[in-house]
């Protein structure tokens, strides 16, 4: 059977734009395949499709003539949407909206400029543990084709260089008729002088050849959220390398690294370290400071606690990314047996061993 697109968003077909694009965003969440309860590539891909025709007023037009996915495919020669642009490998910083955007690109004329994009960059940065736990702003310098200046990224030596393109009229498109089983068809390409741009320039920017582009180093803020994780993808949209002659810039990929701490070790949300106590500590109880990401805290050691006792500490381990389940601190204990003893000392314990006798403590030790 014939893939319905409108089906396939659960929208009717009188759906606004807004409702197509509400739709796409739940579906598209629920099925990312990264979505480890409900992730479903298929579905993903084809909802994605159906979105990207839905989404264009001139794809949607020719959709609807036909009302049945193949048809369409095999007449408009649409073939789907690239996926490999859109940055689709990170779930957590994947913006929806932002991608049902770019379907959109040029709506008007039906082809975007996004050919001529900016290259995407990455860039990693190295952050500590009690910056994980208080989140950071992080300086970076990128060296980048960033816009050039003179022009403002337009390529053009003033304004006026900047002309309505003679081929398509501004349009950025060709309409061309095709002959097609259902009839003479109507399809429109994106103009080849103007790059579907509908602009061209006349007398290029003497600093940047016409490109829009210079080679600069540029002072970037990175907020790093609290509990990041390591290896994690932050997204920062359009501060990749600038597009050619003012067309959108990509964006800059920040790999976050958490570097290993001397004393916590991290389970998720959760940190955990090792608190030495001597015997007597350990026989009588006692309250001992311990480390946490913010300072120290009081623990209180019961009489009697064991070596190897993990106790929790409550809300001092790591804040979550998503805003709920705060981490915890797990303190395991280690009870330090001294090496040497004065003769006092050792007087005194076989006194207490004598007085445990008869609880058959410390028997085999003195006997
Ligand atoms: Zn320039
Ligand atoms: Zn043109």
């Amino acid at each position: 059977m014939a893939k319905d697109y409108y089906r396939i968003l659960g929208v009717s077909k009188e759906a606004t734009t807004e409702e197509i694009k509400k739709a796409y965003k739940k579906l598209a969440r629920q099925y990312h395949p990264d979505n480890k309860e409900t992730g479903n590539e298929e579905r993903f891909k084809e909802i994605n499709e159906a979105a990207a025709v839905l989404a264009d007023t001139d794809k949607r037009g020719q959709y609807d003539q036909f009302g049945d996915a193949d048809a369409f495919k095999r007449s408009s020669g649409f073939s789907g949407y690239d996926f490999s642009e859109a940055g689709f490998g990170d779930f957590a910083s994947f913006d929806f909206g932002d991608i049902f955007d770019r379907f959109f690109g040029g709506g008007v004329s039906g082809f975007s400029r996004g050919s001529r994009r900016g290259r995407d960059l990455r860039a990693e940065i190295e952050i500590s543990l009690e910056e994980v736990a208080s989140g950071v702003t992080k300086n970076l310098v990128i060296a980048k084709l960033d816009a050039c200046s003179r022009c403002e990224g337009t390529g053009a030596q003033s304004g006026s260089d900047v002309v309505r393109c003679p081929d398509c009229h501004g349009s950025g498109t060709l309409k061309q008729a095709r002959r097609t089983p259902f009839g003479i068809f109507a399809t429109s390409s994106p103009c080849r002088r103007c790059e579907g741009s509908g602009e061209v320039v006349e007398h290029p920017c003497e600093m940047c050849d016409g490109t829009g582009q210079l080679e600069k180093e540029k002072k970037i803020q990175v907020k790093v959220p609290a509990g990041v994780e390591n290896g994690m993808k932050l997204r920062i949209a359009g501060e990749g390398e600038a597009g050619e002659r003012g067309t959108p810039a990509g964006d800059l990929y920040i790999i976050v690294h958490v570097k290993e701490h001397g004393q916590f070790t991290r389970k998720g949300n959760d940190i955990h370290v090792e608190a030495p106590i001597s015997v007597v500590q350990a026989m009588l109880g006692d309250e001992i400071e311990v480390p946490t990401l913010n300072g120290t805290a009081v623990l209180r050691i019961p009489p009697g606690t064991q070596p190897g006792t993990v106790f929790r500490m409550k809300g001092r381990g790591l804040p979550s990314m998503h805003g709920y389940g705060e981490g915890s601190e797990f303190v395991r204990i280690d009870v330090e047996i001294p090496k040497s003893l004065s003769r006092r000392q050792k007087e005194l314990l076989k006194e207490f061993a004598e007085a445990s006798k008869d609880k058959g403590l410390f028997r085999r030790m003195f006997e």
